[in-house]
């Protein structure tokens, strides 16, 4: 992995016990996004669900992800 965000231009931002690599990295509808932490919390960078219409940080979304199929990240064991 790069460990580069694609919002703040940081290369491998300072690891975090929530982002031991540094950044996080997700697909949404065949993009890819990576995040460091302070970037995948901004409410700047949110998700609009095209649905409801509710505001979702990259984290939140990612969370959601997550819990929706319910696997594990590479690097996680
Ligand atoms: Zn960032």
């Amino acid at each position: 992995m790069a460990n580069h965000c694609s919002y703040c231009d940081t290369r491998r931002p300072t690891p975090t016990p929530e982002y031991p690599d540094g950044t996080k990295l997700m697909i949404v509808q065949g993009e890819w996004y990576e995040f460091c932490e302070s970037c995948g919390n901004d409410p700047q960078y949110s998700f609009i669900s095209s649905v409801t219409g509710e505001k979702a940080t990259m984290a939140e979304v990612l969370a959601d992800l997550e819990s929706a199929v319910n696997v594990s990240l590479e690097g996680e064991s």
